[in-house]
């Protein structure tokens, strides 16, 4: 058994990251106050790839992705942190055309207008959540492609830029005789394969995919997500890939980020997080959803709701549905920490593994699962009583 484990500052720390995320705070202004969307969150994407960013309706995954790419508009503003681009040697999108060659990396969200232009689809391209919200449904797909390499690709003959998007078609395997289509022609899982192939026209180093395979069924799910890997291992590109479905990412990523409230409670490799998830919020998320594979098994879910971030609770905002919460939990906020000696890396928000706190045995998938059960076996007694109090 490990014991609680001393503080660590940072997120699979490694000389190989090609983006690094400092302390990004984003704060939303609405007429009933703030809204604290992101909180110092802090992840770093290794170089080749697919770091998963994972958490329910609200956690911030979205606009973090969002924030990265500098879509974020008003009533939303970045408070603080950073988002740091580390150009490799020789890459040919090394940097934008205007940002200074001094050797240091570049942070995404100091870019002007004109900078920022030129990182887009080149550097950073992103996926968005539905496909058919993300094509515009009066052009075919021809004009969709060809609007973005006459965009940036100004040198680009017409001929070649025929070339190129039936190739990109081909790629990502949709026959370039559908070229022609309207979005409305294809079925949903060929509209995310073209958003995927406009994504990669001009070969982006870094590819934020926003909940890419959310509306399609399992089958379908599962062939993008092969399409994904196959692409990734060919070019060599980077993934941030948002879905609130944790069991996908134990699939596809290589390094998972969990968050909740706008904070990040759990950075882990996709084999930690598989074997022994630490913070009880990713135990809940990882038996919310059946495995594309494997063994059946028994989902528990999370009970209650996702707190609003306008009130979020104090201490750990987890700690009103956290089936293991203990005293310090409603007036102390947990820092990310290494959980135990024998997984450094896997870094987690949660006072079992503060020493300051708790002593002894670190909780086991066991515990956690005896824990929701009775967590769940009491809201249920809850329910039926107050059902049979309606009745009468
Ligand atoms: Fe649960 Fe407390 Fe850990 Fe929060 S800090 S996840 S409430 S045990």
């Amino acid at each position: 058994m490990n014991a609680p484990n001393a503080p660590q500052a940072t997120p699979f720390s490694s000389t190989t990251n090609i983006l690094e995320v400092r302390n990004l705070s984003v704060e939303y202004a609405s007429a009933s106050g703030t809204v604290r969307a992101l909180n110092n969150v802090s992840i770093a994407l290794g170089r080749g790839q697919i770091l998963g960013l994972a958490g329910e309706s609200g956690s911030g995954k979205t606009t973090l992705g969002h924030a990265i790419a500098r879509l974020l508009r008003p009533p939303a503003a970045i408070t603080g942190g950073q988002a740091l681009y580390y150009p490799a040697d020789g890459a040919r999108h090394a940097r934008p055309r205007n940002a200074p060659d001094d050797g240091q990396p570049i942070d995404i969200l100091q870019l002007s207008g004109k900078q920022l232009r030129a990182v887009r689809w080149s550097t950073l391209a992103i996926v968005f959540q539905s496909a058919m919200n993300a094509l515009n449904p009066v052009l075919r797909l021809s004009s969709q492609i060809d609007d973005v390499l006459k965009a940036h690709r100004p040198d680009m003959a017409a001929q070649e830029r025929r070339e190129r998007a039936n190739e990109l078609l081909r790629l990502v395997g949709i026959s370039p005789d559908r070229i022609k289509s309207y979005p409305h022609e294809l079925s949903g899982g060929m509209r995310q394969r073209a958003i995927i192939a406009i994504a990669l026209a001009l070969s982006p180093e870094i590819i934020i995919m926003d909940e890419p395979t959310t509306a399609l069924d399992v089958v379908v799910q599962r062939e993008i997500l092969l399409e994904i890997a196959r692409l990734r291992e060919r070019f060599n590109f980077s993934v941030i890939f948002i879905t609130h479905d944790l069991s996908l990412l134990l699939e596809l990523a290589d390094k998972i980020a969990i968050m909740y409230a706008g904070r990040l409670v759990e950075t882990a490799t996709r084999a930690e997080l598989k074997q022994q998830p630490r913070h009880p919020y990713s135990y809940g998320m990882l038996h919310s959803f059946p495995t594309l594979r494997g063994p059946r098994r028994r989902m528990t879910g999370i009970p209650g709701s996702p707190p609003d971030l306008r009130e979020t609770p104090a201490g750990c905002a987890f700690h009103p549905r956290c089936p293991m919460a203990f005293a310090p939990c409603a007036t102390v906020l947990p820092k990310m920490r290494s959980s135990s000696a024998e997984t450094p890396q896997q870094l987690v928000a949660c006072h079992l593994y503060d020493a300051t706190y708790a002593s002894g045995s670190l909780p086991t998938n066991a515990e956690f699962g005896a824990r929701y059960e009775e967590v769940y076996a009491q809201s249920r007694l809850g329910t039926r009583r107050a059902v049979a109090e309606d009745v009468r």
